[in-house]
């Protein structure tokens, strides 16, 4: 009999409970006890929840993040918090979250601490607390943390799986402060792994899932070998391993981990089968294959027919050998889809978020061990919402797909070469060397959250909102002219977020109420639901821009965020390849671009904030996306004359990899994250010899520090050492939206005060 599983399940709580918890321990509104009780009854919650499953996830809950955990499990803590005092779960939050040396926030006290780095895991927008070694890293083991969940579990009569992270996985993740090889740590961390997996032994643990999935990325042989080593050393424990993979193919990793000495391997087939029949024909005779047959990533509904057509014959002649789970843990989508009665139910009728996923699950554990007859109404009532889907003149904009299908590459081309846009530009705007400006974004502060909450609420009508944000857009104004800034920004007073802005206003996205996921510890993203063809009905930020505009003589930019970071923010569509509805957001955009200019707008920004994490896995694929990629952005921002300038901003500072493509975009002026890495950064863009404009941030907006008026003309003079100084702007890292007036002025007071100081040298 198939057995049915699952990798792990969304932590926060289908209505962001931990969430909630944990922010009010961290304000110290609430006591430990309070906080790990809701860890409890969330646990036990979600346990609940996959009942009916042969083996559940135990170990996934995380209060933070699961890199972290087992960070702990593995008693590898950054020096910086040895010896702390207080409780092992505040010490835990010192790493994840750092303290200020005077903060008084939270519990434990004592002394500042830095915070763990973050960063991506893997190509998700969830974030992990990067693991820290060095060459004296030891370990020992703390399955403390393990053994309570483990108990809870069994107390509630859970079929337990622990779920933890694999060593070579765990190594790849984390960073070598001291530049020492990490795989050097290998030997002193698997007797570690060891212990721990005869502690789940003596617990009468039968199975453990050892994730494992920098097998989907490409791997030199040093960490090849690493894997046999790992995975032979451990063999002789009394658990059996699942070796779970995810997020891609195996490819040419499979024959690797076909013959690694553990009892299970699980695979991602959600985007191919091609690893399949390769990996049956490897597999000892003995070995489990689970299939990873339901998307983690997503929130479409499977479909179940197709999945039953591929794996019955495998069902057949693997037997008990064959399981069936989500491609990936569940992390990556929102619980419960029930919750959203407010959406549309045509579109609710396509879709599966955990719970729903789960179900989907259910059924085809059922028709692989009754057969289909079984869940004959399951499946027929799944057909049936599919080819809703298909055929729903919702999905389908034949306008849409003309139009993408008649796009001429010269749609994508300026009419002129840089240089002589940049004359043209030159001459209508009039711009001093050094301009200055900012990158969109002034406080969002907390009159402007109230507007919006109360329009959205219904409390205040339309023609009161317009008034609330011009006001806020005339303040901006006001306070530019003041700061004599020279190319001014509206502020953005009225976007709540800079994808689902343009999302609500676009046909083919929906919005889900409670799709909350995790993005790092207690923050939740809602991506935006991308369903159909996109089309933009009437023109989304030009009465805000051109109200900016009537109020100064100044040139005002309009600001818009590009296709390829919509995109990537939102859930997509599995029924095209990205890079179509890539195409189909820069139409959309490229009107909007058009409109502007029409209205006079002669400088527009269009945010490419995510082009860089859209990368895939391996490195392989990497050419194919920025083809797209970089085509997308063409097409949305080329469409305008010379005279107008084309800016794009990126706020992080790895262009090692990718700078001929962001030179390929031949933005007039790219405004990009520097100011941390004391325009370093700015090496790759001289060897590259990139032509046209850029503005380095000259200060870092994440941190309330002000810079003074030195520092930034110090930053400036470094960077002219790089970038001719005629080619060089002068502006913030990234927008303002999350600090203060009070320290926005004197911060960009010293900015341009530091512009005019360059000029005069
Ligand atoms: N224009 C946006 C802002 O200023 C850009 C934000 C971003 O790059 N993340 O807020
Ligand atoms: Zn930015």
């Amino acid at each position: 009999m198939t057995t049915i599983h699952n990798l792990g399940f969304p932590r926060v709580g289908g209505k962001r409970e931990l969430k909630f918890a944990l922010e009010s321990y961290w304000k110290g509104n609430a006591s430990r006890d309070t906080l790990e009780n809701v860890g409890v009854q969330l646990r036990k919650r979600h346990w609940d929840q996959q009942s009916g499953l042969d083996l559940v996830p135990v170990g996934d809950f995380a209060y933070y993040d699961q890199v972290l955990d087992m960070s702990f499990t593995l008693g590898n803590l950054p020096e910086r918090v040895h010896g702390f005092q207080g409780d092992a779960l505040d010490n835990y939050f010192r790493v994840a979250r750092g303290r200020s040396a005077q903060g008084t926030e939270g519990h434990g006290c004592c002394g500042g601490v830095a915070a763990g780095e973050m960063t991506k895991w893997f190509d998700t927008n969830y974030h992990y607390i990067v693991p820290e070694f060095n060459t004296a890293t030891e370990f020992r083991l703390d399955a403390s943390r393990l053994l309570e969940q483990l108990a809870e579990a069994s107390a509630q009569g859970v079929k337990a799986k622990p779920v933890i992270i694999g060593p070579i996985t765990y190594l790849a993740l984390g960073k070598s402060k001291d530049q020492s090889a990490k795989l050097a740590l290998l030997p002193r961390l698997l007797p570690v792994y060891a212990a721990l997996l005869d502690t789940l032994a003596g617990e009468g643990v039968e199975w453990v899932q050892v994730d494992e999935p920098i097998l989907v990325t490409e791997l030199d042989a040093e960490w090849q070998h690493a894997f046999n080593t790992a995975y032979h050393q451990l063999k002789v424990c009394k658990v059996k391993l699942l070796l779970a993979t995810y997020f891609g193919e195996l490819k040419e990793n499979g024959y690797l981990a076909a013959n690694l000495p553990v009892a299970g391997l699980h695979i991602d087939v959600t985007g191919s089968h091609d690893d399949v029949q390769p990996l049956i024909n490897l597999l000892a005779p003995h070995k489990i294959l689970s299939l990873g047959v339901v998307s983690g990533r997503n929130i479409w509904k499977t479909d179940l027919t197709a999945v039953l057509d591929r794996i019955e014959p495998l069902a057949e002649r693997l037997g008990d050998r064959l399981w069936i789970a989500p491609s990936c843990s569940l992390l990556h989508v929102p619980v419960d889809l029930e919750c959203e009665q407010q959406l549309d139910p045509e579109i609710r009728s396509w879709l599966a978020f955990a719970l729903q996923k789960l179900d989907e699950l259910r059924v085809l554990g059922r028709a692989l061990r009754e057969g289909r007859e079984a869940v004959a109404a399951e499946l027929a009532a799944n057909r049936a919402a599919l080819a809703a889907r298909r055929a729903s003149p919702r999905v389908n904009n034949p306008a849409v797909q003309t139009a993408v299908a008649s796009i001429d590459p010269r749609d994508g081309q300026r009419d002129s070469a840089y240089p002589e846009r940049a004359r043209k530009q030159a001459a209508l705007l009039k711009l001093p060397a050094f301009p200055t400006t900012t990158i969109g974004s002034f406080p969002q502060t907390a009159e402007i959250r109230l507007a919006r909450s109360e329009h959205k609420a219904g409390r205040l009508d339309d023609a009161g909102y317009k008034k609330a944000m011009q006001a806020e857009i005339a303040r901006s104004v006001r306070e530019q002219e003041a700061l004599e800034l020279d190319v001014l920004v509206h502020g953005e007073a009225e976007r709540n977020d800079m994808v689902e802005y343009f999302g609500e206003q676009l046909d083919g996205y929906a919005f889900s109420r409670f799709g909350w996921v995790q993005s790092y510890g207690s923050r939740c993203v809602k991506p935006p639901i991308l369903f159909g063809d996109i089309s933009r009905p009437r023109p989304m930020t030009v009465e805000w821009t051109r109200y900016a505009q009537s109020l100064t003589a100044k040139p005002m930019k309009g600001m818009l965020t590009g296709p390829v970071t919509i995109l990537n923010w939102s859930f997509v569509r599995d029924d095209q390849p990205r890079s179509v509805s890539c195409r189909q957001l820069a139409l959309a955009i490229r009107q909007e671009v058009l409109d502007l200019e029409e209205a006079g707008v002669r400088v527009i920004q269009i945010d490419e904030a995510a082009l860089r994490e859209g990368l895939p896995l391996r490195r392989a694929e990497w050419a194919q996306y920025l083809d797209w990629a970089v085509e997308s952005f063409r097409l949305c921002a080329n469409g305008v004359s010379d005279e107008t300038q084309i800016h794009t901003h990126m706020c992080y500072s790895e262009f090692n990899d990718i700078i001929a493509s962001i030179a390929a975009m031949d933005a007039d002026v790219i405004t990009i994250e520097t100011s941390r890495s004391d325009m370093e950064l700015l090496d790759v863009f001289k060897q590259f010899k990139y032509p046209n404009e850029i503005g380095p941030g000259v200060y870092d907006i994440h941190s309330p520090n002000i810079p003074t008026q030195e520092h930034i003309v110090r930053l400036m003079r470094t960077a002219a050492k790089r970038i001719p100084a005629e080619r060089l702007w002068v502006n913030p890292d990234c927008g303002l939206k999350t600090r203060g007036w009070a320290e926005v002025i004197p911060a960009l007071a010293n900015m341009v005060a530091a512009a005019k100081t360059l000029r005069a040298a």
